[in-house]
């Protein structure tokens, strides 16, 4: 590693890379539970071979994703006017594989029309992928549903659950770094306490805002505030 820009991009890359293989993890399982079919034993050993290399991967990524991402440089290189209601759209549909073998109802409240933002595309879709995971994650039971809204400056971005929610006397430490909350823990879900601290991280360098609410038990509410121009 040579200096800040490549550690940078290799943990943004890293991140990705994890969040996409844990996306196969559930269709991994799909498969093994026998819900396109029964399995015969040949090929259930290569499934479970197949999800212990994922979990491999996903843990040598997560100590990748663990490097700092602070270049400025990286960011700005990479800003470009983008259509965020496709790009919203395009991550929802990458977490319904997810939401069905989860039985959420994953939606989308908004806008079909094209909305023009200023931004750096490729972090603010791992901040989208990384709040529906996160969405999908923590619900058992209910509906994870994505918005979207615009005003003349401004687009807000929201993903609400109706998962287990955050203690109260842990929010002041959502998204600082490696920080799970206890239930989180609890439900024995991977985790590396990493997402949110990348998300706040990501729409930080797009001067954008971030913020959630959130009652244990009932669900949670992120919201992510984009300027239109950067
Ligand atoms: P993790 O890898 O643990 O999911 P994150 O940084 O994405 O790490 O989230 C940090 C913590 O915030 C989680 O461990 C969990 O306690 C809480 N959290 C994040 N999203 C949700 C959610 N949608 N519902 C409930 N708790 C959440």
């Amino acid at each position: 590693m040579t200096n800040k820009e490549d550690k940078d991009t290799i943990s943004v890359i890293a991140h990705q890379l994890r969040s996409s293989l844990l996306g196969s993890k559930w269709a991994l399982q799909m498969l093994l539970d026998g819900d396109l079919g029964p399995l015969n034993q040949k090929q259930k050993e290569l499934i479970c071979q197949a999800q212990s290399n994922n979990k491999k991967m996903v843990g040598l990524l997560t100590e990748l994703v663990e490097l700092e991402r602070d270049s400025e440089e990286h960011y700005i290189a990479h800003i470009k006017s983008f259509n965020i209601t496709e790009l919203a759209k395009h991550t929802l549909s990458e977490h319904s594989i997810q939401a069905q073998k989860r039985n959420i109802t994953l939606s989308y409240i908004g806008t079909n029309d094209p909305v023009f933002i200023t931004g750096n595309p490729g972090n603010i879709h791992s901040a989208i992928q990384e709040l529906l995971t996160n969405g999908l994650k923590y619900t058992n039971k209910g509906s994870v549903t994505l918005s979207l809204k615009e005003d003349s400056e401004h687009v807000t971005i929201t993903v609400q659950d109706t998962g287990i929610g955050i203690p109260e006397q842990e929010q002041d430490r959502i998204g600082e770094k490696f920080f799970r909350g206890i239930n989180a823990e609890m439900q024995n879900e991977i985790g590396s306490g990493l997402g949110l601290f990348t998300v706040k991280k990501i729409i930080e360098k797009n001067k954008g805002t971030f913020s959630f609410e959130s009652i244990e038990g009932e669900g949670s509410i992120f919201t992510i505030t984009l300027p239109k121009k950067t």
